[in-house]
């Protein structure tokens, strides 16, 4: 077990960081899923107890936090109190401002107005609903404990219960899934006004029980032509519909006829970008990582593990490691593809000291020959086309670095 030690690492001037906890508890688990979680509650009491002690041993070196994440796992699961305790452990050990974003993972299966209502008093003022799909057929292959009627109900109780930013999820790229049946969640999802929804293409991680049955024949997987035209149908559609695609799978309303006019930013997860650019965050919880720059560093996983740790008073840390230059390097171009804004070629020169230009130069003009990628300003960005061969991009990219 090691030790935390923040010695040779810095926050850059006037960068706000985040925190992250991660929920270790299911209702059931989905067979996609490699997200770690237990299923049952038996921890639940021990793990909010655990995790206001984390943060009580947890130092933050000269950082500001404006964001605050309960992801998992389901949150939706903890009580409304303690959810209010972990984020009062959080104000009182870290410089935390009163109007940072504080978001909760809810799954439909679990929540009603009431408790909804409790989150927001309990001081959550972001919700992100699992909805995963509005079809009864495409939630049955998720395993989803909660049917399409669920899902739309807890979008209209967070509403009902004041959440005036929510967003909701959604999974497509299911074996034997058209663009009709796709647009036809899209459709459901934007009629429900979320300020935010994320589209994942489902993906099968090796060792979950749903990968195991496409090893084994019991359904053939989208194919890679069709998940692309997917991701091609929901960006248009979405663009459409007043959100604007500000990371590969997310989408934020602009605002631009809302509450706060021509404010790009206002939907888009303050939280989930600073995972994009390399900006600092505090993990707690078991399997919680933690980044500061260089450094990160993760939680052992197990819960039991994790609570004995902590209530021997020992840091729940498992390993660390420091990222190399290239390994930097290789993040940000990974990173800032992935966004609407790319990669911010000033910024990258500065911090590596490197001509990005002769560096790249080969591979961008082809990229940008094939419509793949453009240049706007002082930035650098994937067209939509590009994003759905980001991985391949990326690595062509790589091959051109030089440390
Ligand atoms: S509810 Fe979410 S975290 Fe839990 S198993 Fe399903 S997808 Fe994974």
């Amino acid at each position: 077990m090691e030790k935390r030690d923040f010695g040779e690492t810095r926050p850059r001037e006037g960068e706000k960081a985040g925190i992250y906890v991660h929920v270790p508890f299911c209702a059931k688990k989905c067979p996609y899923c490699d997200f770690y979680s237990i299923v049952g509650s038996a921890f639940i009491k021990d793990f909010v107890r655990a995790v206001q002690m984390e943060m009580a041993m947890t130092p933050s070196p000269g950082l500001f936090f404006d964001t605050l994440y309960f992801g998992g796992g389901t949150p939706s699961l903890i009580e409304p109190g303690d959810i209010g305790a972990i984020i009062e452990a959080a104000r009182k050990k870290y410089d935390f401002p009163a109007l940072a974003e504080i978001t909760l993972e809810a799954n439909p299966g679990t929540v009603t107005e009431e408790r909804l209502r409790h989150y927001r008093i309990a001081g959550v003022n972001r919700i992100n609903i699992g909805t995963q799909s509005f079809s009864s057929r495409n939630l049955t292959f998720l395993g989803r404990i909660h049917s399409p009627g669920q899902g739309k109900n807890a979008i209209r109780f967070a509403r009902k219960a004041g959440f005036d930013n929510l967003g909701l999820d959604l999974i497509y790229g299911l074996p034997g899934q058209d663009e009709s049946m796709w647009l036809e969640d899209l459709t459901q999802a934007v009629g429900l006004e979320p300020e935010h929804i994320s589209c994942y293409m489902l993906t099968f991680e090796p060792g979950t029980p749903m990968d195991l049955n496409r090893r084994k024949g019991d359904f053939t997987p989208c194919p890679d032509d069709r998940m692309a035209g997917l991701f091609e149908t929901t960006v248009d559609f979405l663009s459409a519909g007043g959100y604007f695609h500000y990371e590969t799978s997310n989408f934020a309303k602009t605002g631009v006829s809302g509450k706060n006019p021509g404010n790009r930013n206002r939907y888009q997860s303050r939280h989930n970008r600073k995972y994009w650019s390399g900006v600092s965050y505090l993990g707690f919880g078991p399997s919680a990582h933690s980044f500061l720059p260089p450094v990160r560093y993760w939680n052992i996983k197990s819960v039991t593990q994790y609570l004995n740790c902590i209530n021997r008073g020992h840091t729940p840390v498992a390993e660390k490691e420091t990222l190399t230059r290239e390994q930097q390097m290789m993040e940000a171009v990974y990173l800032g593809l992935r966004t609407a804004d790319g990669i911010d070629i000033g910024k990258f020169e500065q911090k590596f000291k490197a001509d990005f230009y002769t560096m790249f130069q080969e591979p961008l003009s082809e990229l940008v020959d094939q419509g793949l990628l453009v240049f706007s300003g002082e930035n650098v960005r994937l067209l939509p086309r590009g994003m759905t061969l980001l991985d391949a991009i990326a690595g062509r990219i790589f091959e051109y670095l030089v440390f």
